[in-house]
C-alpha cells in the first residue's frame, strides 16, 4: 500500500514546490528577540527580526523567565493530567482571573492555544437550529470551529457592514445567532468595524465573537484590544485570543467571556475536556506578563510609537503602505516573484521579513507583512527602512 501512496505524496510534495508554495523554516539560534540569529551555510548570520508576533518584546523578557523558573521549582514540570481530572493548579485559576481583569469580563477558560479556543468554542454553544455569520478573512481556527459546528452558516465579505446586515437578515430564520470576526486582520492589519458590529448585532438580535489574537496587548490606546478601541468593554459576549503573540509569545490559549458561556465550555469543550492543561511554569509567566502590562502602559506606548514611526518613514520613502491600525504594515509590492525577490534581498541586508502571495493573499496583492515590536530600537528601525530603501531603489519599486 505505501509505495503507491509514497509516490502520492511525493508527486503532492513537488507540485507545491513548483507552485513555489514550499515552506521551508528558517532556523533561529538565539532566544526570540527584535535581533536574533539565524543558522547560515558559512556559520550565524546576525538580522533584525521583523516577522514575529512578539509585539510587546516579551519573549526573551527576564522576569517572565524567571517566574517560569520560580514556578517551576515549587509547581513542577506538568500536569501528566486534562484541567478537570487532575490538572488544575492554583497557578491556572489565577491565570483565568487575570485574563477576566485584562478584558473585563466575566470568566475565563484556558487552552493549550487559541486554535484549540477557536476549535472548542462554537460546537458545545450551538446547534443546527442557530447561525454564525463569520467574516470571509478570519483565522483558520474560526473557519475550523465553524465546521465543527452544525450551525447554518453565513459569511461576510471582510469588515464589509452592508453585507453582514444582509446575512444578519438572511440569519433571523435561526434561533440564535453569532457574528464571528478577527479583532485585526493578519495580513493588511486592519481592525474589525466593532462598533458597527456591535450596532448591527443589537438590531438584529445577534450576539458577538471576537478573535483578539493579532488585537489583544496592541490595539486601544492602553493595549486593552478592540473592546477598549471600541469603548465597549465588558459588553462583547465571547473574546478569545493567544498566550502566543503579545502575550509573552509562549503558548496557550483562551475564551473570556459571559460566566454560563464559560461554564458550559468547562463542561463540553472538547480541546479542554481532552487536552492536557498547559504548564505551570508558562502559566505563572503568563501571570507575570498580566502583572507587568497592567502595572504600566510603557511598552503598549513604545509599541505605538515604533508603528508610527516605521509607518510614517516608510511612507515618505515612497512605499505603498496599507492602512493599519494595528502592528502589522503590510508593504504592498502586488506582484508574486518581486515579493520573494525583495524578501531575498533584503535578508542579505540583514532584514528578517516574509513575502506573502497568493493564495495567502489575494491574486495581485503580494506584500511583504513587516511586525513591529515594543524590543525594536530606533537603531534597529532605522536600519529596516535604510535596507526598504535601497532594495526598493534597487528593483525599481522606488524612484
Ligand atoms: C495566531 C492566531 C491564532 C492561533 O493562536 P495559537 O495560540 O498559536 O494557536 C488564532 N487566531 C488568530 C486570529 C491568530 O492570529
Amino acid at each position: 500500500m505505501y509505495q503507491d501512496f509514497q509516490k502520492y505524496l511525493q508527486q503532492t510534495l513537488q507540485q507545491i514546490k513548483d507552485d513555489g508554495l514550499y515552506k521551508n523554516e528558517r532556523v533561529i539560534i538565539t532566544p526570540q528577540s527584535s535581533g536574533i540569529q539565524v543558522a547560515g551555510e558559512n556559520g550565524p548570520v546576525d538580522v533584525i527580526n521583523f516577522c514575529a508576533n512578539n509585539y510587546l518584546g516579551l519573549a526573551d523578557n527576564k522576569e517572565l523567565i524567571e517566574a517560569a523558573k520560580a514556578r517551576m521549582d515549587v509547581r513542577g514540570y506538568g500536569m501528566a493530567s486534562v484541567r478537570f481530572i487532575c490538572g488544575t493548579q492554583d497557578t491556572h485559576k489565577m491565570l483565568e482571573k487575570a485574563i477576566s481583569d485584562f478584558f473585563g469580563t466575566e470568566d475565563t477558560i484556558l487552552y493549550a492555544a487559541c486554535f484549540d479556543a477557536n476549535g472548542g468554542l462554537f460546537e458545545p454553544l450551538l446547534t443546527a437550529e442557530d447561525a454564525i455569520i463569520s467574516d470571509a478573512l478570519n483565522h483558520a481556527s474560526i473557519i475550523d470551529g465553524v465546521r465543527l459546528c452544525k450551525a447554518v452558516r453565513y459569511r461576510y465579505a471582510n469588515g464589509d457592514m452592508a453585507d453582514l446586515e444582509e446575512q444578519l437578515k438572511a440569519a433571523q430564520a435561526q434561533r440564535f445567532r453569532i457574528i464571528a470576526t478577527d479583532g485585526v486582520f493578519s495580513m493588511d492589519g486592519n481592525v474589525c468595524p466593532l462598533d458597527k458590529i456591535y450596532e448591527l448585532a443589537q438590531k438584529y438580535n445577534a450576539m458577538v465573537m471576537v478573535d483578539e489574537s493579532h488585537s489583544a496587548g496592541v490595539v486601544g490606546r492602553t493595549g486593552h484590544g478592540v473592546t477598549e478601541q471600541f469603548n465597549l468593554r465588558g459588553k462583547i459576549e465571547v473574546l478569545t485570543g493567544t498566550l502566543g503573540k503579545a502575550f509573552g509569545g509562549s503558548v496557550g490559549g483562551f475564551t473570556t467571556g459571559k460566566k454560563e458561556i464559560i461554564d458550559l465550555l468547562r463542561q463540553r469543550s472538547r480541546p479542554y475536556l481532552f487536552s492536557n492543561s498547559i504548564p505551570p511554569m508558562v502559566a505563572a509567566a503568563a501571570l507575570k506578563t498580566f502583572e507587568l502590562l497592567t502595572k504600566d502602559n510603557h511598552l503598549q506606548d513604545t509599541l505605538h510609537e515604533n508603528t508610527n514611526y516605521f509607518v510614517e518613514k516608510m511612507t515618505a520613502a515612497g512605499f505603498d503602505i496599507k492602512p493599519t491600525q494595528s502592528a502589522i504594515c503590510a508593504v504592498m509590492l502586488y506582484d508574486a516573484r518581486l515579493s520573494q525577490e525583495f524578501a531575498a534581498a533584503l535578508q542579505q541586508e540583514g532584514i528578517y521579513v516574509t513575502g506573502f502571495y497568493y493564495p495567502v493573499v489575494p491574486k495581485g496583492q503580494a506584500r511583504i507583512r513587516v511586525q513591529l515590536s515594543a524590543a525594536h530600537t530606533r537603531e534597529q528601525l532605522d536600519k529596516g527602512i535604510a535596507a526598504f530603501t535601497k532594495v526598493g531603489k534597487q528593483l525599481g519599486v522606488l524612484k
